[in-house]
């Protein structure tokens, strides 16, 4: 993410230069030029791209040039080389060309000090090649932040190893890897990390000096064993709060160590995480990549099936776009631990805190997770 706004110091193209393989030629010489009736031209040089002709076109003559040469001095047009006879010593010229034809003028792409590009625009190859065309070796960006994922639990099992009666496997280290690495962040999976105040610790102070966000996952609800919450708390910077929100109550945010690097505790529920993710987390990233756009396209859209949602909550129901352009809501209920319908949605229905029940044919809001 370009952080700076790019200037050229030079126009584009810098000095007038032929479009075509062909020759230099003065376009009065050859307007009587046919088919039948050639006109033929002494040709006193010849100029590949990257060379200057060291002669001056003068009137009969013509200096052979090519794709990307700058124009000789007294030219003032190409004769493409299909319609000559292509000759080295003298050419005869069979069609008769425009002053100032294929000639690509200086600056006619940019202007000298003109902006090419401004901060906040993400660079790809189309914007590196203009990068390059204007000679920007070095330009300031927003790096990628660095994430670290850190999953606590002690249920939690890698998966793709043997499941124990009462264990389950680590989801969300892999969801918000992805998620924050769809969000432009580069991120990397700890743990996971077991549920003593020790263990936890250590996770987070390991990864202080090596990434620019700390994500965590579970651990900050109202249980004996929420480690992340007691451990946080004592250090006195994080914050926890609950969101009126469903799924996803239980939130909290701060800054860890000495560099106060920020830190946000997630939900353990895989969709209260996912959620949560959605709604705090992927715009602070996009933020921190430079960008000013930090939330999804919303939309309007009618809803085909009755729901209903908690008073008081705004509700983030998992759903899917129909062909019509209509929204259903998916999976076995909205139960924040409910994968099936998070792995189905293509879209977030928005119901509003004082909305208790959608019936079929409502126009709702809608978050649409489709794009990048
Ligand atoms: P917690 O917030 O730690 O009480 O976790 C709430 C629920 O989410 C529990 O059922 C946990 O087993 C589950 N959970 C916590 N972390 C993960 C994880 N990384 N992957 C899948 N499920 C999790
Ligand atoms: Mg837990």
């Amino acid at each position: 993410m370009l952080a700076q706004d790019v200037a050229a110091p030079w126009p584009l193209p810098s000095f007038d230069n032929s479009s075509m393989d062909g020759y230099a030629v003065i376009a009065a010489d050859v307007a009587a030029a046919s088919e039948a009736e050639p006109v033929e031209l002494a040709v006193v040089d010849d100029v590949p791209a990257g060379y200057r002709a060291s002669e001056t076109v003068r009137p009969g003559t013509a200096i052979r040039i090519m794709t990307g040469a700058p124009m000789p001095e007294g030219a003032d047009a190409v004769v493409p080389v299909e319609r000559t006879d292509a000759g080295a010593e003298r050419v005869r010229v069979t069609a008769p060309v425009d002053s100032g034809a294929y000639i690509r003028r200086a600056g006619e792409d940019v202007v000298a000090g003109q902006t090419v590009l401004t901060a906040g625009t993400l660079l790809g190859a189309r914007q590196l090649a203009m990068l390059a065309a204007v000679g920007s070796g070095h330009v300031l960006v927003h790096p990628r932040p660095r994430v670290a994922v850190i999953s606590t639990g002690s249920e939690l099992v890698e998966p793709g190893t043997a499941l124990r009666h009462g264990l389950i496997n680590d989801s969300n280290g892999y969801l918000l890897v992805a998620a924050c690495r769809e969000a432009g962040a580069e991120a990397y999976r700890v743990g996971p990390v077991v549920d003593d105040d020790a263990s936890f610790l250590a996770a987070i102070e390991d990864q202080l000096h090596r990434c620019d966000l700390i994500l965590t996952s579970g651990g900050v609800s109202m249980g004996a064993y929420d480690t992340v919450k007691a451990v946080l708390s004592q250090l006195g910077s994080v914050d926890f709060m609950k969101v009126a929100m469903q799924p996803g109550m239980p939130q909290g945010h701060g800054q860890v160590g000495e560099d106060r690097l920020p830190i946000i505790t997630l939900p353990g529920n895989p969709v209260s995480s996912y959620i949560s993710f959605e709604n705090f987390v992927r715009p602070a990233i996009r933020r921190m990549r430079g960008l000013v756009d930090l939330q999804r396209p919303r939309l309007r859209a009618r809803c085909t099936v009755e729901m209903s949602s908690p008073a008081g909550k705004r509700q983030f129901a998992r759903a899917s776009f129909l062909s019509s352009g209509e929204v259903v809501p998916v999976g076995t209920g909205q139960g924040s631990h409910v994968l099936g319908g998070l792995a189905a949605a293509d879209a977030l229905i928005v119901v509003p805190e004082d909305v208790v029940t959608v019936s079929v044919g409502d126009d709702v809001e809608v978050v649409d997770l489709r794009g990048a």
